[in-house]
């Protein structure tokens, strides 16, 4: 029988099947081949236990693409959710993720929540310092069901990793996505219970046919060692055309005379808090190499 591992807790992975959940081992054939399974894995599985809802996996279907951070295959997208207020965006950890899930090849949805709270003045603030960074981004209220109809759309049919830091609202938005008929159903959701009462691991949700929602725990920092600091500029997208009028090739945009990047920020086509947050992440990979 074919299924999606949803979720994977201490040598158990839960296949979700057409109808059932299933309790599963990956018994023999992976231990030569480097392969592990991984949540969101579309795999077939031979059912031992029809009553107990227990199977073992017997073959891993090709991956579309395997992600490190969280450890997911068959994403399709991002969805990065910060409150609007409440608290306030924290710039530097959301643009630390957008060049995460950019340097992994995912698209991102940046959406920001709790629209309800900000002043009009302060949504136009944050419209501006991402309207040139080349994601998609959105504003919603969970609380007032705000733009969720978009939201729903945007995920319509794909894998989308959910992610952002605590008390933005993740929790509320995957309660309003979730339709409360599968929450419910009997035995299906018994087994699905017992995984949710231990500690929280990154999640599939099924939402409706073919479309999952990875519900990842909230994070407070984001390591990004893997970078190197002179490519750091490549993810700031808004730079690009200005890179042409910078004196130097390979500019770093930061110490340089006659920069066509500083040059856009003291006219206002470049975001400060954009530009601050490039030079502190440049900065610390930089410091990271002379250790
Ligand atoms: P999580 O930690 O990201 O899962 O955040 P929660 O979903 O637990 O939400 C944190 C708090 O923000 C809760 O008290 C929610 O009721 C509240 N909240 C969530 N969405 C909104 C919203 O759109 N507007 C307002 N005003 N509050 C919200
Ligand atoms: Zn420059």
């Amino acid at each position: 029988m074919q299924g999606k591992i949803i979720k994977g807790i201490a040598g158990f992975y839960y296949v979700q099947t057409e109808d059932k959940l299933y309790e599963c081992k990956a018994k023999g054939i992976f231990r030569n081949k480097k392969m592990k399974p991984l949540v969101g894995d579309n795999v077939e599985i031979d059912i031992l236990d029809e009553t107990e809802q227990e199977g073992n996996i017997t073959k891993i279907y090709e991956r579309h693409n395997e992600l490190i951070r969280p450890a997911v295959s068959n994403v399709d997208q991002a969805l990065i959710i910060f409150a609007a207020k409440n608290p306030k965006p924290n710039y530097n950890l959301l643009d630390r993720f957008l060049m995460m899930m950019e340097k992994q090849d995912v698209p991102v949805i940046v959406c920001f929540n709790k629209v309800d709270l900000a002043k009009e003045k302060e949504l136009k603030l944050l419209e501006k310092v991402y309207e040139n960074c080349g994601h998609i981004v959105r504003f919603i209220s969970v609380k007032e069901e705000e733009g969720i109809d978009e939201i729903r759309e945007l995920i319509h049919g794909k894998t989308t990793v959910l992610a952002g830091p605590s008390g933005v609202g993740k929790s509320s938005l995957m309660n309003l996505l979730q339709p409360e008929a599968q929450m419910e159903t009997g035995e299906v959701s018994e087994k699905i219970k017992r995984g949710r009462h231990t500690t929280r691991h990154s999640e599939l949700i099924c939402i409706e046919k073919d479309t999952y929602v990875l519900d990842t725990p909230g994070f407070s920092s984001l390591f990004i060692h893997m970078f190197e600091e002179d490519e750091i500029k490549d993810y700031f997208q808004e730079f690009a055309p200005y890179e042409d009028e910078c004196r130097f090739q390979g500019c770093s945009h930061i110490h340089e005379p006659d920069c066509g990047v500083k040059k856009a920020l003291e006219e206002g086509k470049i975001s400060k808090i954009r530009y601050d947050n490039y030079v502190n992440i440049y900065t610390e990979l930089k410091e990271k190499r002379k250790w």
